[in-house]
């Protein structure tokens, strides 16, 4: 192995891992059902929410998400979201598909959206809030949640970051009227590509379990245990979505799941390493505000010369990452309206710079990666 340092390397524990795929092979359920089934039950256990769907992406996710708020609601097409634009572009396209139209509010310090910000922009047409937890982190959640309740508009959370992430000892989601997570590898979960949309309505459940399998009222499995007969019976409510998630995703994930608070844990070890050194630092870097106890999906901070200083750190094996690109800047998002520019999102969005974060770094890798941040400064006149 070469003694690069990445921005993500994903762990699984492979032994484990297998035994639980083979069992999917050796019963022959490969697909929707069987560990889907309870791969839901567990994550229903672990986060306390009511309702758990599993897909093969949270992109996938976000979009039933929007399209059944929407249509429960009884929304119209250009009807607005609020939301953020310091985000994966998932976030966003998702209201894109629904038909609706995306508002910017402005981030703080911690990179989710300010409650002050969204306030401001709500008006006659807005329906709801997008909100990111970004890298994990809850801050400004809860008040985002009591503006929503007090102004009767919904609240999605993309939580594709959020797995693990608590706010004292319950789980982030029971705020929202749908909270999206992301088994994505590099993800704190990691599978190789799924997905959870968590519906706070159990209509909505049903609703998005017909939706993601193309609108049919009944799934295979559901059908293959059918006692008695027309079991190739069913009908056909709407045209959905080929958004199913397969057991052998969620077999992956069933692992990855009971590890989860540890993994969790060791990157707060990590994070914590880096607030260390980075305290003698102070003036050089700032580390991007986070509240503890979270799944720490990423570690950032604010940099002067961010592509200079990224560059410099390639030159010393150390890769590390963006999270993200103000979306405003890519021409989907450029003409939409947004609170006074988003001034603060604008502005750090050219800092923003995620360093290594995985469950295989070491002290001294830390070390290097601070190092490689130290000496590029010192160099600058
Ligand atoms: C990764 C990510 C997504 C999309 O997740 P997929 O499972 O890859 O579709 C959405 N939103 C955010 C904030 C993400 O980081």
């Amino acid at each position: 192995m070469s003694d690069n340092i990445q921005l993500f390397v994903p762990t699984y524990r492979v032994e484990e891992t297998l035994a639980e795929i083979k069992e999917c092979l050796e019963v022959g359920w490969t697909g929707l059902g069987f560990k889907t089934d309870a791969f839901e039950a567990e994550w229903k256990k672990f986060t306390g929410l009511p309702n758990a769907h599993f897909v093969n992406s949270a992109t996938a996710a976000l979009h039933l998400a929007v399209e059944l708020l929407k249509e429960d609601g009884g929304w119209s097409d250009g009807d607005e979201v609020i939301t953020t634009p310091i985000t994966f572009v998932s976030t966003n396209h998702a209201i894109l598909y629904a038909g609706l139209t995306p508002v910017f509010a402005d981030v703080d310090q911690s990179l989710n959206l300010s409650p002050a910000s969204v306030e401001r922009m709500i008006g006659p047409r807005t329906k709801a809030v997008m909100f990111v937890g970004m890298g994990g982190n809850p801050a400004n959640l809860d008040d985002v949640a009591s503006v929503c309740r007090d102004r009767g508009i919904k609240l999605i959370l993309d939580a594709a970051h959020m797995a693990g992430s608590r706010i004292g000892a319950v789980h982030v989601g029971n705020q929202a009227d749908a909270s999206i997570f992301s088994f994505q590898a590099v993800k704190n979960l990691p599978t190789g590509d799924s997905g959870m949309v968590c519906f706070a309505d159990k209509g909505l459940d049903a609703e998005a379990r017909k939706r993601s399998w193309l609108g049919i009222n009944k799934n295979t499995y559901q059908r293959t245990s059918q006692i008695g007969t027309y079991r190739w019976e069913y009908d056909v409510d709407s045209v959905g979505y080929k958004y199913n998630g397969n057991s052998i995703m969620a077999a992956i994930g069933l692992v990855a799941l009971k590890h989860l608070d540890h993994d969790n844990a060791f990157r707060r070890q990590v994070c914590s390493w880096y607030d260390e050194m980075f305290s003698s630092l102070e003036g050089l870097v700032r580390p991007v505000e986070h509240k503890g106890g979270t799944s720490r999906h990423l570690y950032q901070i604010m940099a002067k010369d961010r592509d200079s200083l990224m560059v410099a750190m390639n030159a010393a094996s150390v890769y590390p990452g963006v999270h993200y690109k103000d979306n405003r800047a890519y021409r989907m998002y450029s003409g939409c309206k947004s609170d006074a520019g988003c001034h603060f999102a604008r502005s750090c969005s050219d800092g923003l710079v995620s360093l290594p974060l995985h469950l295989r770094l070491t002290h001294s890798d830390v070390v290097r990666v601070v190092e490689s941040i130290a000496s590029f400064y010192r160099r600058m006149p």
